[in-house]
């Protein structure tokens, strides 16, 4: 995977600078305790041109990562979007994946950070589970410890148990893993939030131990939209496995189907699911197609 070239410009601080002249101190609390926030956004080449999917919802969420893990966010929002747009024109991007990451600056100690970073980076990626059904596995890593760090934060740090919970599903022949949390209920996958279906009703895992996804929160209008009965609440792992279908959502995963959890098949066909119906009204929105909701 080649994330730039020699021709490639990000943003760093209020200028655009060439990604492969881009320097960073390497004596910063970001690198070597994971001390740093971030969000992953998608653009899309609609038919109004290229438009970037809930960019206010992103950068309000990587604010208010940075004010719960006390980084400076001296940012305007605003003027970061308007940058992002001219990002993907000097990259010549259409359908990308931006990535901001607000990071510290040159400090070895253990307390707050007193000045931040901001860089911005966009490049093509497909979608991050494929799309295929997912074979998945609960994991044998939980979710962090809400009352160790703060969970619903997009920080860096968080994703080690991230990393850690897929090359353990991936060693062992799976595509994805689910974690479940402290309490054993349902969390989330490494990068993704899940829905199950089960009599004609969607179930999503309530707030608390999980990344509150902005995807998440789209499913859950589109099912208002669509007048499908959308239901938070903690969920089991009995309750996943006696699922009629399940799926992911993420901005970069999009809307993924789970064909099985462990050894688990779930019994109903993808296409006829309300996992499809949600796929195909996501795709519709994002790319802004009129009418989305009578697609369907
Ligand atoms: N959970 C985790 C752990 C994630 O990393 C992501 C991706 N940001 C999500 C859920 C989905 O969040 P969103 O829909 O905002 O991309």
């Amino acid at each position: 995977m080649e994330y730039y070239d020699s021709n490639t410009v990000l943003y760093l601080n209020g200028q655009f600078v060439k990604s492969a002249d881009a320097k960073t101190d390497l004596y910063g609390q970001s690198l070597h305790y994971g001390y740093a926030v971030f969000e992953g956004i998608k653009s899309y080449n609609t038919h109004n041109g290229t438009r970037i999917f809930k960019a206010k919802e992103h950068f309000d969420r990587l604010q208010r990562s940075a004010e719960l893990m006390h980084i400076p966010f001296p940012f305007d929002k605003n003027e970061l979007i308007r940058q992002t747009y001219k990002l993907l024109e000097k990259n010549n991007l259409k359908d990308a994946y931006i990535r901001p990451l607000v990071y510290c600056g040159t400090n070895m100690s253990l307390s707050q950070a007193t000045e931040s970073s901001i860089v911005i980076m966009a490049w093509e990626w497909g979608a991050y589970l494929g799309c295929n059904l997912q074979k998945v596995c609960i994991s044998s890593y939980q979710r962090p410890n809400p009352k160790s760090t703060h969970i619903e934060a997009k920080a860096s740090g968080n994703y080690i148990n991230s990393i850690l919970a897929t090359t353990e599903a991936k060693n062992k022949g799976f595509d994805e893993a689910l974690l479940l949390d402290i309490d054993n209920y349902v969390a989330e996958a490494s990068g993704a939030n899940i829905f199950i279906e089960k009599s004609g009703k969607l179930y999503t895992p309530s707030l608390g131990s999980i990344l509150p996804g902005i995807t998440r929160a789209t499913v859950i209008k589109l099912c208002k939209t669509l007048d499908i009965e959308c239901i938070e609440k903690k969920i089991t792992v009995e309750e996943l496995k006696n699922a009629d279908s399940a799926f992911f959502c993420g901005t970069a995963a999009e809307i993924i189907g789970i064909g099985s959890i462990d050894d688990t098949i779930f019994p109903a066909t993808w296409t006829e699911t309300l996992g499809a119906t949600i796929q195909r009204t996501y795709k519709a929105l994002v790319l802004e197609k009129q009418n989305y909701e009578v697609i369907i």
